[in-house]
């Protein structure tokens, strides 16, 4: 039993390992949404965060952490993977089985009894550790699809304390989920948590059907109810949405910042000042529907509707998990696209679309956001989608159309953005012209309540609600403390 009253648990912790030129390695703080997401909520309450430290077959001791902008000091604990565990745990069944599953299998999912072996024993490891790590009768928070059976085995292990767990990424329908051959152990595994958290409204009725054909357990909005065992009473689960969000402050005086609107206007002017600039930024990703958006991209300048000359899209495209196959055929599929295009339209000075196989930092991030007229998120199925968010935080002109697909969970939030099916390249291709000849008063008015949404519901509100949820379920629930 440890002295952390919050620990934080998810599969890679925050920072990154670097090795300096004279050999000497030091930590540096990891990009990325869940990170930002949680950092400040570890820097508010101090506490364990327990993850991966992002290399193999390395022992590293939990080390504390100050907060790069204030707050209290917190512990970073290391779980150790050896490289085939990382291969078979996080390659093979995080990546390659859970993660296609759970996006509708716009990829084949495959499923290996090793990769599930090492799941269950890599899902025991985290577990463990947070029940060494958790003071009695303390919080843990269990977060995304790679540890779906740690609020089980940590419930099994420290029934003293409160479990909260949350989806990052979608929870698909059961004609989908049903394919997984470990199906039930994993409704199990999170029904282990006193609250499970997903993005969307639908994810948690997805969830919640999962748990009535597979366990025959009664549910209600908001509510699973797990019947008495011979050794323990009648227990509630909250089920509910709690969209993520961005820090709506941040990205707001980034945009208010001289540097990053110079910057904006350098960005334009090295694209050679185009009427429109379009922009998309995702990582390399089958999830993000880049090819979809390339492609009617491409669609526009071959009939002729947009003027090679007068448009620009810039695609950033964050290199991600290239070892997977999968990757790196999408890769060479966009890369292709790509180059044909600007091929048939580009000229010596000018082509039409800019390809960053690379990732930037906020503020760059700021001024692109900044520079652009339209911002293109054609996901076929993504969690939430914090670009669409940080676009709308940054737009403080009221200016931009954002375009944004169904199938992200950001619109549900973002009604007034155009929203698209991006299988459906005749309707994408429309609502691209329609964004690009938007009148300024239509584009502040469609941005407005977006903006004051996103202001409402920041990252602190999203993390606040479900703490609250999670002490108000332990307060009431009827599991006798042990
Ligand atoms: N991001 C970044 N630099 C880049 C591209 C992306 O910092 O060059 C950040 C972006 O600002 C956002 C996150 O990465 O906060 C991506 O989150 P999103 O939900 O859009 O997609 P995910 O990668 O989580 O699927």
């Amino acid at each position: 039993m440890g002295n952390s009253s919050l620990v934080l648990v998810s599969n890679r912790l925050p920072v990154d390992r670097v090795v300096r030129p004279d050999g000497q390695s030091e930590w540096r703080r990891s990009p990325g949404g869940l990170v930002s997401a949680l950092e400040p909520v570890m820097a508010r309450s101090g506490g364990a965060w327990i993850g991966w430290p992002g290399a193999t077959e390395i022992e590293v001791e939990p080390f504390d952490v100050v907060p790069p902008n204030g707050g209290k000091t917190y512990r970073l604990v290391p779980v150790a993977l050896s490289e085939q565990e990382f291969v078979d745990y996080y390659e093979g069944f995080s990546n390659n089985s859970l993660w296609p599953l759970y996006h509708d299998v716009i990829t084949a999912p495959q499923y290996h009894r090793a990769w599930w072996d090492a799941h269950v024993l890599i899902n025991r490891r985290f577990a463990e550790a947070a029940a060494r790590e958790a003071a009695p009768g303390g919080i843990v928070w269990v977060h995304d699809y790679q540890l779906q059976l740690v609020p089980r085995m940590l419930r099994e292990l420290r029934p003293d304390v409160a479990i909260g767990f949350f989806l990052h990424i979608p929870f698909p329908s059961f004609g989908i989920y049903a394919q997984l051959p470990w199906r039930t152990q994993i409704v199990d595994g999170l029904l282990g948590a006193d609250v499970i958290g997903f993005q969307r409204v639908a994810d948690a009725r997805n969830f919640q059907r999962a748990v009535r054909r597979l366990l025959g357990y009664r549910t209600r909005t908001g509510r699973v109810f797990i019947p008495e065992s011979e050794d323990k009473a009648a227990r509630t689960v909250v089920v509910s949405d709690y969209p993520i969000s961005i820090d709506a402050k941040e990205f707001r005086s980034l945009s208010a910042t001289p540097s990053v609107q110079a910057r904006a206007v350098e960005i334009r002017h090295e694209l050679g000042d185009p009427r429109r600039v379009l922009l998309g930024v995702d990582r390399l990703d089958y999830t993000k529907g880049i090819v979809h958006r390339i492609k009617a991209f491409g669609e526009l300048l071959s009939d002729g509707s947009l003027n090679p000359a007068e448009v620009s899209l810039v695609q950033v495209a964050v290199p991600s998990r290239e070892r997977v196959e999968s990757y790196r055929a999408l890769r060479d599929e966009i890369e292709l696209l790509v180059a044909r295009i600007n091929g048939d339209f580009g000229t010596l000075g000018h082509n039409p679309i800019t390809y960053l196989h690379k990732g930037y930092p906020h503020d760059e991030m700021a001024a692109l956001y900044r520079a652009s007229d339209v911002m293109l998120v054609t996901a076929l199925r993504d969690g939430m989608n914090l670009v669409a968010k940080e676009y709308v935080a940054t737009r403080a002109d009221n200016r931009g159309v954002l375009v944004l697909s169904e199938f992200a969970g950001a619109s549900d939030e973002l009604k007034t953005a155009l929203l698209i099916n991006p299988h459906d390249i005749e309707g994408l291709k429309e609502n691209i012209l329609r964004a690009i000849h938007m009148p300024a008063l239509e584009q502040g008015r469609r941005m407005r309540p977006m903006r004051r949404r996103i202001a409402e519901n920041d990252v602190s509100h999203w993390s606040a609600s479900f703490l609250a949820d999670l002490r108000g379920a332990r307060a009431g629930d009827q599991v006798p403390l042990s």
